[in-house]
């Protein structure tokens, strides 16, 4: 079996996923040189933190632009350290959006502080900055921004919302990293902290669960790096609770492999968005919009289907690993029952009934756009066949 290209059906019999969406063989440059660097790792039994775990911290900043990168178990730890470090607990007020993943809110409430939430737009999907802007108070204490599918928010803007009501801000980067700002800058290194995914799925793929935060001050880089390591500040002396998050050294010599091509990958993932943008343009199919003064890096590629269930469905018949990234919004998940404000977020809960993402990597070849397209056209009805499919 090739790695991500088949799964098990429900019959047992193996069947061939003709676009799947993850393809991470072709993400190594030098597959021998990685597993000679495990075999040297796993023989020195060098295996917490350590010289390893400190270069790639050092390579994630610089590639960056930031002063400092602390590596940790999760992207779900670095947003919970995150906020942990800034001094964020009981009694504060974070609010984030109602469409992000799950565990933006559940860092949130994780820390003991109290959720709120604001809407998505309803043309990009992306933090509703205006809403935003009239939810915080004097009572915010800080703002999770998340670069959502890919999409690179206005962070300078939310920066400015947030000073002026003295709330911290956090950017959420799980599935951005690489993005540019508005301003010029990587997505992580403008609010106070950035939190960073390397879970198999992220434009960033360790082998396994790995996270980052990255950040310019050196107080906040060493409270993260204390409450990554049980609160130690040397051992057996333990300053706060923290947590056990520390990255492993495994993951990091896997990522250490890898950074260097997360350019090059965002850049291709783009190719792919314009061939799928360049068909949908008049298709009536609403598709992301070209980022005017940022670069999106297309984590997710989200559409707005009529009958999304049967297109989703119409899809998947295919062989093609089309998913719905999220169904249940933040003020709808059980969990978060009671805790979440009960509101009414009408355009998060028209995008998690509406939309469905194509599969997109940056490997993803003409061949495999050209039939996502024309299963996409046979279910939507648009008329594909009569449409260039691309060369
Ligand atoms: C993946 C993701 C996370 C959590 O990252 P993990 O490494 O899976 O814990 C947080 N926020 C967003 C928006 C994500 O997509």
């Amino acid at each position: 079996m090739k790695l991500g290209t088949s799964e098990e059906s429900t019959e047992g019999k193996e069947i061939v996923i003709r676009v799947p969406r993850y393809n991470y063989v072709a993400q190594f440059d030098d597959i021998d040189a990685l597993t000679d660097d495990l075999r040297t790792a796993l023989v020195s039994g060098d295996y917490i933190l350590g010289e390893t775990v400190r270069s790639f911290e050092e390579e994630l900043a610089g590639f960056l632009g930031c002063r400092y990168a602390v590596g940790v178990n999760s992207g779900t730890d670095a947003l919970i350290i995150a906020l942990h470090a800034l001094g964020i607990g009981p009694g504060d007020e974070v609010v984030t959006v109602a469409n992000t993943f799950h565990a933006t809110a559940l860092a949130v409430l994780r820390v003991g502080a109290t959720l709120r939430l604001v809407d998505c737009r309803s043309d990009d999907y992306s933090m509703d900055l205006d809403q935003l802007e009239e939810i915080v108070t004097e009572k915010t204490s800080a703002i999770v921004a998340v670069h959502l599918f890919g999409r690179v928010l206005d962070i300078d803007r939310i920066v400015a919302i947030g000073s002026a009501v003295g709330a911290r801000v956090v950017e959420d980067c799980a599935q951005a990293i690489g993005g540019i700002t508005p301003g010029g800058s990587r997505v992580g290194t403008i609010g106070d902290v950035g939190c960073l995914s390397f879970h198999p799925s992220k434009n960033l793929a360790a082998a396994g669960d790995a996270g980052a935060l990255v950040c310019n001050d050196a107080s906040t880089a060493d409270r993260a790096r204390c409450l990554r390591n049980l609160g130690q500040v040397e051992q057996n002396r333990h300053e706060r609770i923290g947590l056990n998050s520390k990255l492993d050294v495994l993951q990091a010599l896997v990522l250490r492999h890898k950074i260097g091509r997360i350019d090059r990958d965002n850049q291709s993932r783009r190719q792919v968005a314009r061939a799928y943008s360049s068909f949908l343009a008049d298709s009536g199919i609403p598709h992301p919009l070209p980022n005017p003064h940022t670069d999106h890096v297309f984590h997710l590629y989200p559409i707005e289907v009529r009958e999304r269930d049967r297109v989703l469905s119409a899809l998947r018949s295919a062989e093609i690993d089309a998913v719905v990234r999220y169904p249940i919004p933040i003020h709808r998940q059980e969990a978060f029952r009671g805790r979440a404000p009960v509101g009414l977020f009408p355009c998060s809960e028209h995008q998690a009934a509406n939309t469905l993402c194509l599969p997109i990597r940056p490997d993803l070849s003409h061949h495999e756009i050209n039939y996502v397209l024309s299963v996409l056209a046979d279910a939507t009805g648009i008329p594909g066949t009569r449409k260039e499919l691309i060369p």
